[in-house]
Parts: structure tokens; C-alpha cells; sequence
């Protein structure tokens, strides 16, 4: 694609950045079958070819954003799907933040638009804030029909319908410290707690510490670490986003000089593709720029950790059918296709894939809270598509996965390592069938 930027403008590395991406695109179109929200609406605007060029036009052109191009952008689920497709290999990851952050500089969006948004990044980031809010939930869930008769109140009801009704107790297992490893060592890493994920569902992480650790890993909770701020950075807040990331690079940091590290364990892939882009993030920052790669690289999602161990022969082999739903930030974020099916075959789960695989469930971050019509279509598209596969359970490695098809899904779905402990000695998940169970212990 040709560009006309000014040398002027091309001195800011961000607009460099963006105009390299844009010159790989060659406008053939081939994401827009793969997009969700093109899929969906049929919209050429709300298809990765339609969003670049309004990208273009107001970088190119230095504008503010305007409610055409918020109204687009606004509803890309940063899902990536178009990444996998393009075969020229366009970043669309880094114009779209880009896009947002300019987004979040120029444009001022309606009042309750920007208290909507001033909450969920006050609040989603911190899981004692977040603990308070869904407690206080409750209050609200008799008024949701009415919220939802209100256009501007809409994230109000969606966020209601999406909180769970009883709030597990938070993890001890999540407080900073070192969980040694059985017998003979066999690695050391640091485990990301997270935010959201340790409030709605602090199992995940306690599964995986319990796994680890029986496997002879020994599993670190650096002091200091908090969100990897995705959540803020989908929504443009580049600023708070970097402070998160910051912190992180600093915690873990302090784990690798205190006795090394072979891997920071993420359990959520939506976390891994954010954390994985540290590098790039933090690439102007003199102070972190070197600190920031090397966490990009050692951060691993925890199957793709557990696929590079000599595991052992499963405890039990359950024998259930599985239908894994590959979170976006999985296949298309990370790239990490094979791992997760693999792992759980081999742990003696039966693994069946959803048709249309490649297509997001509608929660990606915020989205299901801001854009909740379109969220829906696209969960249920997922969920009947999920069902077709008649496995007993589904299993994928995204809390807001979880929480978007558990909604609507009449089957369990809870997190892969949850299986993958269950068959190697660990407790069975909550809801999970053990009818299948082939191998005796
Ligand atoms: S990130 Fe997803 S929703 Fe956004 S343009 Fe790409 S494919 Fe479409
Ligand atoms: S597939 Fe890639 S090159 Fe083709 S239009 Fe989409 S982004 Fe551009």
C-alpha cells in the first residue's frame, strides 16, 4: 500500500512503526473472511481491509479521530484471526493499538461511554476492587431488563449478566512466595497470578502450582507483580498499560537475579500475547527495552511449557470428551495450536474441535461488556458450534473464554490444566464427568 507521510511526521516512532506496517498490506482482502465482525455484519468498515484504510486516513492526514472511525474500531476484537491470514504478513496487533491510543488522545466519546470506561480500568485491573465489585453486583442484577432498555446503559446490564453469582475465596497459593518442587529439581519458573482470573477462578493457578510442583518444578510468586495490563491497553489507555508492564519487568526481574528462571508460566493466553509484546511495548524506553525482551522471551503459556517436559504416564487416563476452544490470543496471539491438543490426548482425554474454529467467541478483554450485541451474536455462533462436537466438556486457556461461553454453553468449561491436573493425580474439576475414566490409579 502507498503512504504520504511527511518526514515530519514519520519522526514520531509510533507513526514510523505504523507506516511500515501499512506499506506490507496489499489490499487483497483475504482477512476479511476470517474477521468475526465482518463475518458478522458484512460491513467492509468492520473488516481488517476497512479498518487500515480509515487507520491511513487519519494517521496520514495527522486528524483526530472521529465517531466514524471510533464506531469501527471499537468494534475489532483485537482477535487477530486476520494476523493467521494475511499472507503478507501485517501487524495489525501493533496499527490497531496504535489506532486506539490515538483514538484514546483525540476523541472525547459521550459521558457515560467514559465512565464506563474510567470504571472497568479502575476496577478489572485489581483483583481486591474487582472482589469488591462483584460483590456489590448483586445489587444491580434485579435492574438488568431495565439497563438494558437503556441504549447507553447496555455495558451496565452485560457486566451484571457476566458476574458470577458466588465469588470463590482467594488462592494462599497466590501470595508472593516459593512452592519448592517434589524429588529431584527440575526447573525453576515464575508464575503470573494475574487479576481477573485469580478472583473469578483462583483454582486455575493453584492447579498449575500443584502440577508443577509434583512434577519436580520449583514455581516462584515474584513480590510485586500485578496485571499485565491487556485489558487497558485494548481499551487505548497506552499509559496505564505501560505502568503494568513496567511493574512486571521489575518483579520478575528481581526473580531471574535472585535465582534464575526458565520460564514465566502465564495460564491465560490473553495475558501471554501482552506479556510476549513487552519487548515491543517497552522498545523506547532506554531503562527497560533489554529488561522487557528478555521477560517477552521467557514468558510461556503453561502448555507450552508442559509440552517441552518429559511428563510421565498419566495418573488416570479419563477417557471424557473434550471440545477444545483455542482462545484468540492462543492460536492467533501466540500461535500455540498443537500444544494444548496435544497434551490433553496424551493425558488420555478424547479431544474434538469445534467447526469454524478460527473464529472468536466474543469476549476478548472488555468487548463482551462494550460491545455486547455484537458479543453475543458471536458467543452463540460459538457455543452451537461447540455443542455439535457432543463432547461432555470443553476445555480452553482463557479465563475470558470461560466466563463468555460458560454463559451460554449447557456443558462445563473450565481450564485446560485443570484436566491435565486431574489426569496426573490432581483433584477432578468441578462439574466434569468422570463416566469415561479408563485407567485405574
Ligand atoms: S482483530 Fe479480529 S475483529 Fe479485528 S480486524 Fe482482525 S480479524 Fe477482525
Ligand atoms: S490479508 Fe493482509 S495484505 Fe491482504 S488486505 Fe488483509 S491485511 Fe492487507
Amino acid at each position: 500500500m502507498q503512504t504520504n507521510f511527511s518526514a515530519a511526521q514519520l519522526a514520531d516512532p509510533h507513526v514510523a512503526e505504523s507506516e511500515t506496517i501499512l506499506r506490507k498490506c496489499v489490499h487483497c482482502g483475504f482477512c476479511t473472511a476470517t474477521c468475526p465482525t465482518y463475518v458478522t455484519l458484512g460491513n467492509e468498515l468492520d473488516s481488517p481491509r476497512g479498518r487500515i484504510y480509515l487507520i491511513k486516513d487519519m494517521l496520514e492526514n495527522g486528524r483526530a479521530a472521529d465517531k466514524e472511525i471510533v464506531t469501527h474500531i471499537d468494534r475489532c476484537l483485537s482477535c487477530l484471526a486476520c494476523m493467521t491470514t494475511c499472507p503478507s504478513g501485517v501487524n495489525y496487533m501493533h496499527l490497531v493499538d496504535h489506532a486506539r491510543a490515538h483514538i484514546e488522545e483525540t476523541y472525547r466519546r459521550p459521558l457515560l461511554d467514559r465512565l464506563t470506561r474510567a470504571a472497568l480500568a479502575f476496577v478489572l485491573p485489581y483483583p481486591s476492587r474487582f472482589r469488591a465489585g462483584l460483590r456489590l453486583a448483586r445489587f444491580g442484577r434485579p435492574f438488568i431488563s431495565l439497563f438494558e432498555k437503556l441504549p447507553a446503559l447496555k455495558p451496565v446490564a452485560a457486566m451484571l449478566k457476566l458476574a458470577p453469582s458466588s465469588i470463590p475465596s482467594a488462592s494462599p497459593l497466590a501470595s508472593p512466595g516459593v512452592h519448592a518442587g517434589r524429588g529431584a529439581k527440575r526447573g525453576r519458573v515464575a508464575i503470573l497470578t494475574g487479576c481477573a482470573q485469580s478472583v473469578l477462578d483462583p483454582a486455575i493457578n493453584e492447579a498449575t502450582i500443584s502440577l508443577l510442583t509434583r512434577l519436580g518444578v520449583e514455581v516462584v510468586v515474584p513480590e510485586g507483580e500485578g496485571c499485565c495490563g491487556a485489558l487497558v491497553h485494548h481499551m487505548g489507555r497506552e499509559d496505564q498499560a505501560l505502568v503494568s508492564a513496567r511493574r512486571n519487568v521489575d518483579a520478575w526481574t528481581r526473580a531471574v537475579d535472585q535465582g534464575g528462571l526458565d520460564a514465566i508460566i502465564i495460564t491465560a493466553s490473553g495475558c501471554g500475547t501482552t506479556i510476549k509484546d513487552y519487548g515491543f511495548m517497552l522498545r523506547l524506553n532506554p531503562a527497560y527495552a533489554e529488561k522487557a525482551a528478555r521477560v517477552s522471551a521467557l514468558a510461556k503459556d503453561i502448555t507450552e511449557y508442559l509440552s517441552a517436559l518429559d511428563l510421565p504416564e498419566p495418573v488416570r487416563k479419563p477417557g471424557t470428551i473434550v471440545a477444545y476452544h483455542s482462545a484468540c490470543s492462543m492460536q492467533h496471539g501466540q500461535k500455540i495450536t498443537r500444544q494444548p491438543k496435544e497434551l490433553l490426548a496424551r493425558a488420555g482425554f478424547v479431544v474434538r474441535e469445534p467447526r469454524e474454529g478460527h473464529l472468536c467467541c466474543g469476549s476478548a478483554g472488555t468487548y463482551n461488556i462494550l460491545q455486547s450485541e455484537i458479543s453475543a451474536k458471536l458467543r452463540d455462533r460459538k457455543v452451537r458450534n461447540i455443542e455439535a462436537t457432543g463432547a461432555s466438556v470443553v476445555a480452553t486457556g482463557n479465563i475470558g473464554c470461560i466466563t463468555q461461553i460458560a454463559s451460554a454453553a449447557s456443558l462445563p468449561v473450565v481450564h485446560t490444566i485443570k484436566l491435565l491436573d486431574w489426569a496426573y493425580g490432581g483433584p477432578k474439576p468441578e462439574g466434569v464427568s468422570d463416566s469415561g475414566l479408563i485407567a485405574a490409579e
